[in-house]
């Protein structure tokens, strides 16, 4: 076998976004964001104490985020940068919704006044007006209680808050999860196969992403406990063909002023294996499991090919 059949190959998404998906974003999410835009207004204008806005932000932000990467999902978007663009989408309808609201919100509140379903309130919306009403504002006194620069000021920060809280929770949800093409559907998981007392930062591991999970046989084994990487699958409800291997971990690292810091470590990302391979895995996870038990600790050196287990015969083709 030549070097480069060898190689495992890595999930990249194909990019594909349905039809659906942009009506789902138009008919659900950007009316979902104009909706919490105007709840957040009112609850920056009804409550007005200023760490309100910071809540008020994160609450909107949350929504936004999560209703975003959730109807992408929904849709079966798979492409990253139509996600980002729906939710950067989402992010501007519901600030420009809010602003839409304030003038008509902002009165209500003053007079204490019902707010009035009327055409005043609609026209609000225009552009031109929400200009005239930020300037306004700039040039007398604005909801904070502020003016001029002060104002813009609390109002670029108050966007970045709603951005930065829309992207937290955005990344969150969406993660990096494949997508089985042949079945039409995502995989599911991500399920824990194994998880071996190796560092993550183990030089063998550029070997697994080259030559596969054979070579996870070369890690070397740790005996302090401090490290753990854990190797975890997702795979396609529907067929055995689709099955992505990755592996994270963390481990409690000192550096040179000896400050001792946690720090979490991806090895692997979504690398396409077969069933058997995971199978294969789970073993070892087993065997390591009966070694530990046999010998009451963990052994003092070596690495997982010193264990008395059998190996793969591909594993031996390594040098
Ligand atoms: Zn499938």
């Amino acid at each position: 076998m030549s070097a480069a059949s060898l190689r495992p190959s890595f999930y990249s998404p194909s990019g594909l976004v349905p039809v659906a998906a942009w009506i789902m974003v138009a008919a659900l999410l950007i009316p979902l964001a104009v909706i919490s835009g105007m709840v957040y207004c009112a609850a920056v204008v009804f409550i007005p104490v200023v760490k309100m806005r910071w809540i008020a932000s994160l609450g909107l932000g949350w929504v936004l985020g999560s209703s975003a990467a959730r109807i992408c999902r929904l849709g079966k978007v798979r492409a990253t940068l139509f996600a980002v663009g729906a939710t950067g989408l989402a992010v501007a309808s519901a600030y420009y919704a809010a602003w839409g609201m304030h003038r008509a919100l902002l009165t209500a509140a003053r007079l204490g006044a019902d707010l009035q379903f009327n055409q005043e309130l609609l026209r609000g919306f225009l552009p031109t007006e929400i200009a005239r009403w930020m300037s306004w504002q700039v040039q007398n006194i604005g909801g904070p209680g502020l003016s001029g620069w002060p104002l813009v000021g609390v109002w670029i920060i108050e966007l970045g808050a709603i951005i930065y809280f829309t992207r937290t929770t955005f990344r969150a949800a969406w993660d990096e999860r494949p997508f089985c093409e042949s079945c039409d559907c995502w995989t599911v998981g991500p399920e824990e196969v194994v998880s071996l007392p190796v560092s993550p930062s183990d030089p063998a591991w550029q070997r697994v992403s080259e030559i596969g999970p054979d070579a996870i046989r070369k890690l070397q084994l740790i005996e302090d406990g401090n490290e753990s990487v854990s190797l975890s699958v997702r795979c396609c409800p529907e067929c055995e063909r689709a099955n992505y291997l990755s592996a994270a971990g963390g481990g409690w690292h000192a550096n040179e002023q000896g400050e001792t810091s946690y720090q979490e470590i991806t090895v692997l990302r979504n690398m396409a294996v077969t069933r058997q391979q995971i199978e294969e895995l789970r073993a070892l996870g087993d065997e390591l499991d009966e070694a530990y038990h046999e010998l009451g600790q963990r052994p003092a050196d070596g690495s997982l090919e010193n264990e008395p287990v059998s190996y793969s015969d591909s594993a031996a083709s390594s040098p």
